[in-house]
């Protein structure tokens, strides 16, 4: 990575569900990308902006290390990783710039379309496989009902039919892919978007400028899609 510490960081996520429109946002804001493949990092060609393209599951980190300025994640992979640092008694500052209007999902809870589901309790004992182990346990003690994690980074929808786990703790938009694995979504956990999040370590003076430039450009980007 450069050291030319004048030039504003921010980590986007380099391919996914958040790519896209985190390079429509910025060419939307007028910085010229030349984003090529397999590259970490993407200087502007006509601002003081270089871009770090990374996994998502980096960039709150990444933040809050104060290693980049800006970074645009889903509010349930900041959320779960602020309260995953904290227990660890790790960095876990940021400012939040701004709550953008895409990346749009829930974090929720699913069973098997035949489970006898009432409510929440009954999953007391269960076993949950989800990504999302703190999320999950926030909202598992508020509810008073125990349960054991099962820890996958993936291929989450399909623990229950293997026999790994009694229900789910996933991402949902449409609900297509849990439909598609024979499970129904019994409990909205996590309401999440997409946001801009800043470092909470000081800016020098023109890196600053460079987000005050930014900033009412994405507010503009933002009403005009309203
Ligand atoms: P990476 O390789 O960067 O780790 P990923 O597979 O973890 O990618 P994506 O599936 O691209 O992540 O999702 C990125 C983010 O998009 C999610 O964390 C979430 O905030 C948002 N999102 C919006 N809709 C969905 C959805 N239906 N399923 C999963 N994530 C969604
Ligand atoms: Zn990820």
């Amino acid at each position: 990575m450069t050291s030319d510490n004048t030039r504003l960081r921010i980590a986007i996520q380099k391919s996914g569900r958040l790519s896209k429109e985190c390079q429509q946002l910025l060419k939307g804001c007028g910085v010229k990308l030349n984003i090529r493949e397999q590259r970490l990092i993407a200087h502007a060609e006509n601002m003081p902006i270089d871009l770090l393209l990374v996994r998502d599951d980096d960039i709150p980190g990444l933040v809050m290390d104060g290693v980049v300025d800006l970074g645009v994640v889903g509010e349930n992979v900041l959320e779960e990783t602020l309260m995953e640092r904290q227990a660890q008694g790790e960095a876990a500052e940021f400012n939040v710039l701004k709550r953008l209007d895409f990346g749009g999902c829930r974090l929720s809870l699913a069973v098997a379309q035949d489970a006898d589901y009432p409510d929440v309790k009954s999953l007391e004992g269960k076993r949950i496989a989800t990504s999302y182990p703190w999320l999950l346990k926030r909202f598992m003690d508020k509810q008073g009902v125990k349960f054991k994690s099962v820890m996958l980074n993936g291929s989450v929808e399909v623990a229950p039919r293997a026999g790994v786990a009694d229900a789910i703790c996933d991402l949902v938009s449409t609900g297509a892919t849990l439909e598609a694995n024979g499970l129904v979504e019994a409990d909205v956990i996590f309401r999440s978007k997409a946001v801009l999040i800043q470092s909470a370590a000081e800016l020098p003076l023109a890196k600053q400028a460079v987000i005050d430039k930014l900033l009412p450009r994405i507010q503009g980007l933002q009403q005009a899609r309203e």
